[in-house]
């Protein structure tokens, strides 16, 4: 399924403030790739946000991605928080609404590697 058509006008998914064109697209297009293990936590909820699963797969370590993953399942995201990002971890919280649910939160500390020179997720624990 491709990406969710996003104006470039409109500001960015992952709530940095500045627009898609000059925050997260440069990463999923490939024009940019993410020079931090932030950037790429970013870019990432980004793509989840907009249905983008061909970056949220290319930027997953490939022993940890889940073969049966789905983006399409419903899931609204509603917005990212990011508590603090040190070396090659990234501690965040997520707000999201699942299918038939209400809205949700939960945070993580994820895991990040670098990976034929480009950062990759590799895991993350709830906190
Ligand atoms: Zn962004």
């Amino acid at each position: 399924m491709p990406p969710r058509p996003h104006p470039p006008f409109k500001s960015c998914p992952c709530g940095s403030g500045r627009s898609y064109a000059a925050c997260c697209r440069p990463a999923h297009d490939g024009t940019a790739p993410a020079a931090t293990p932030e950037t790429l936590m970013r870019a990432r909820y980004s793509a989840f946000a907009l249905g983008d699963e061909a970056f949220v797969r290319r930027t997953w370590h490939p022993d940890h991605c889940p073969p049966d993953l789905h983006l399409d399942d419903g899931t609204r995201y509603l917005g990212l928080k990011v508590h603090a990002a040190q070396d090659d971890e990234v501690e965040f919280t997520v707000r999201l609404r699942a299918p038939g649910q209400g809205p949700g939160s939960f945070r993580e500390r994820s895991r990040f590697t670098r990976l034929g020179g480009a950062w990759v997720y590799v895991d993350g624990d709830l906190t």
